[in-house]
Parts: C-alpha cells; sequence; structure tokens
C-alpha cells in the first residue's frame, strides 16, 4: 500500500504554529516580521509563484515588500534594489524571485546579498554553514523536504537515498541536508545528475529517493524497489484534454502501490516551500532583534 505524504496538511499546520508565534509578538507589540521580494522580468510561473507568497504572509499576518522590475533590466538596477534591501531598516529578509533572465549573472547578485537576510539560503555563507552543518537559514524546499518527513516521522538515519536532479535550489541542498550529521540527516546519499549512467541501478537500491528534474513522469515504477519512500519535487505544466494541469516528475500510476509513501503534485512539496520561506524570515527576525 501506498501512502500519501500530505504536504498541504502539514504546511497548514506549520502555518498554524507560525500564526500563533506571530500573534505572540504583536502581543509584546514588536515589530512584525518582514520579507522583501525582487522580481525581475514577467515569467509568468514566476509572477504566480509571487503571488502565493505575498498572499501567505497577509494570511499570516508578517509583511511583505515587493519591488518588481520590467523585463530586461539590467544586471546593474537589480542590484541597486539589493542594496536597498540589504541597507533598508525595516526588512529583515528577502529574495530574489528565481529564475532570472539569462542576460543576468545569477552569482553576482546572490553574493550581493546580505548572508544575514538571505532567507532563500542561496549565499555561499549560509550554503557552506549548512554543508559544515552550522545553524544558519536552509534553502526552502530543501528545508520542506526534511521538514515533512520528519513530521511522518519517517526515519531518514541509516537510509539509502538517491538524489535525481543537483541544482542549487533543490537537488545539492537537499543531498547535503540528508547526508549531514544530524538526527534529521545521516542518511548515506548517492547524488546523480544528467551525467549519471543507468540510473536505475541507483534508484533500484534507493531506500528513499527524491526527484527534482522538471521533467514530468522521469522516474517510473520499475525504476524504484518495493517500500521505497519517494519525494516529488517537479511542478510540470502540461496539456490535457483542453486543461493545462501540473505534474510531478513521478509517474504517479506506476510508482503507486510499489512505493511506501509517495508526496502528490500538487499537494506535497509545494506548500511546504512557502511555510518554509516564511520560518525562516521569523528566524531572521528574532536574530536582527537580538543583535540590535
Ligand atoms: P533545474 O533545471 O535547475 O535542475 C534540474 C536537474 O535535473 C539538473 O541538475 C540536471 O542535471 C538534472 N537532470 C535533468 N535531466 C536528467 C536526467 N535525464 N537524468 C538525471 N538528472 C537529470 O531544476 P530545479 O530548479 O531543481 O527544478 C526541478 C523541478 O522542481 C522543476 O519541475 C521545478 O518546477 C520544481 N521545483 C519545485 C519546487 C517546489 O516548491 N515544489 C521548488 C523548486 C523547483
Amino acid at each position: 500500500m501506498t501512502e500519501l505524504l500530505n504536504g498541504k496538511q502539514i504546511a497548514l499546520d506549520i502555518k498554524k504554529e507560525i500564526c500563533e508565534e506571530i500573534e505572540k509578538i504583536k502581543h509584546k507589540k514588536k515589530r512584525l516580521p518582514h520579507l522583501g521580494i525582487i522580481l525581475s522580468g514577467n515569467n509568468v510561473e514566476s509572477i504566480i509563484y509571487v503571488n502565493r507568497k505575498i498572499k501567505e504572509c497577509n494570511n499570516i499576518g508578517i509583511s511583505c515588500s515587493l519591488v518588481e522590475l520590467p523585463k530586461h533590466s539590467s544586471e546593474k538596477t537589480i542590484l541597486q534594489e539589493i542594496h536597498k534591501m540589504n541597507n533598508h531598516p525595516l526588512i529583515d529578509g528577502f529574495i530574489i524571485q528565481l529564475p532570472i533572465e539569462p542576460h543576468i549573472n545569477v552569482d553576482n547578485l546572490i553574493l550581493s546579498i546580505n548572508p544575514e537576510k538571505d532567507v532563500d539560503g542561496f549565499h555561499p555563507a549560509n550554503f557552506g554553514k549548512m554543508a559544515l552543518n552550522m545553524n544558519t537559514f536552509f534553502p526552502a524546499t530543501a528545508y520542506g523536504i526534511i521538514k515533512l518527513l520528519q513530521k511522518y516521522k519517517i526515519k531518514i538515519s541509516g537510509k539509502h537515498t538517491v538524489v535525481i536532479g543537483r541544482s542549487r535550489i533543490v537537488g545539492l541542498p537537499i543531498s547535503i541536508l540528508m547526508s549531514r550529521k544530524h538526527f534529521l540527516g545521516n542518511s548515506t546519499v548517492t547524488l546523480t545528475h544528467t551525467y549519471t549512467n543507468n540510473l536505475y541501478v541507483y534508484t533500484k537500491q534507493a531506500d528513499i529517493i527524491i526527484v527534482a528534474v522538471g521533467i514530468p513522469g522521469f522516474l517510473t515504477g520499475n525504476m524504484i524497489k518495493k517500500g521505497a519512500i519517494l519525494i516529488d519535487v517537479g511542478i510540470n505544466k502540461i496539456n490535457k484534454e483542453m486543461k493545462t494541469m501540473l505534474k510531478g516528475d513521478i509517474d504517479f500510476d506506476s510508482v503507486f502501490g510499489k512505493a511506501s509513501y509517495i508526496t502528490p503534485v500538487p499537494g506535497g512539496i509545494g506548500p511546504m516551500t512557502i511555510m518554509m520561506l516564511i520560518k525562516n524570515t521569523i528566524k531572521a527576525a528574532y536574530k536582527r532583534l537580538s543583535s540590535n
């Protein structure tokens, strides 16, 4: 039997905890945490993601500022906005919505973010801290995966995890988190990617498989062992019968019944990601308050 890992419900439970925390802050008449977002260009999906983040901030009651820059904005213009957010006294943490247009060097943007405000956890200072098992901001999707497994009391320690995809947003950070020396880690991790030969040899042996490739239905039932735990990060838009629908990177029908757990798409990792970003923003706010 395959059980669904209901990220939507767990995200709602976490949201409730966050709302209680915000109430306490309000009660103490302290300033509310404040998230900044820089959105450059008019990528339709980015606009949808940003709107969802703003909506959740509003629902929860944390402040949110959006800076929208037009398509073809220069790197210099975006860097100026980053500089403003770095120095803005009320903004606790901020993100640059990715992907960004190809004429922009993403590394230059990430390197210019103040690591103390880097609530996406992409700055090398924070990424390095994560790799060294120090306290820092974890990239939200990877953090969401770990939290979801924890909430379902799924043991990670000692398990063999295969991660498919090595992006800096998902694959790489989750491979680090799963392998670090921590009770929510201690897994033996195989990080696979486009240059991996005979991928199924690894996936067939895996206790946990995390798929983040951006190819609908990529992982199929014949690539997994019975009882595998499957985490589907993919969000792919497909057109079927004149309708647009979302499909994950796992071929749900062929793994269902063989896997022990699977995250659905939608309603799995997506809702967890936003909650973890908000958690990181609150953490940044507490950190700033305690250092002032
Ligand atoms: P990406 O394009 O940056 O990286 C894809 C990775 O997959 C690469 O490292 C590549 O090496 C690997 N890959 C591609 N083809 C492969 C193959 N045939 N075999 C093995 N590896 C292969 O993508 P990303 O930003 O990591 O996103 C992946 C998916 O996750 C997308 O569908 C994206 O929309 C989704 N996503 C979801 C969330 C969420 O909150 N649920 C967050 C971020 C990304």
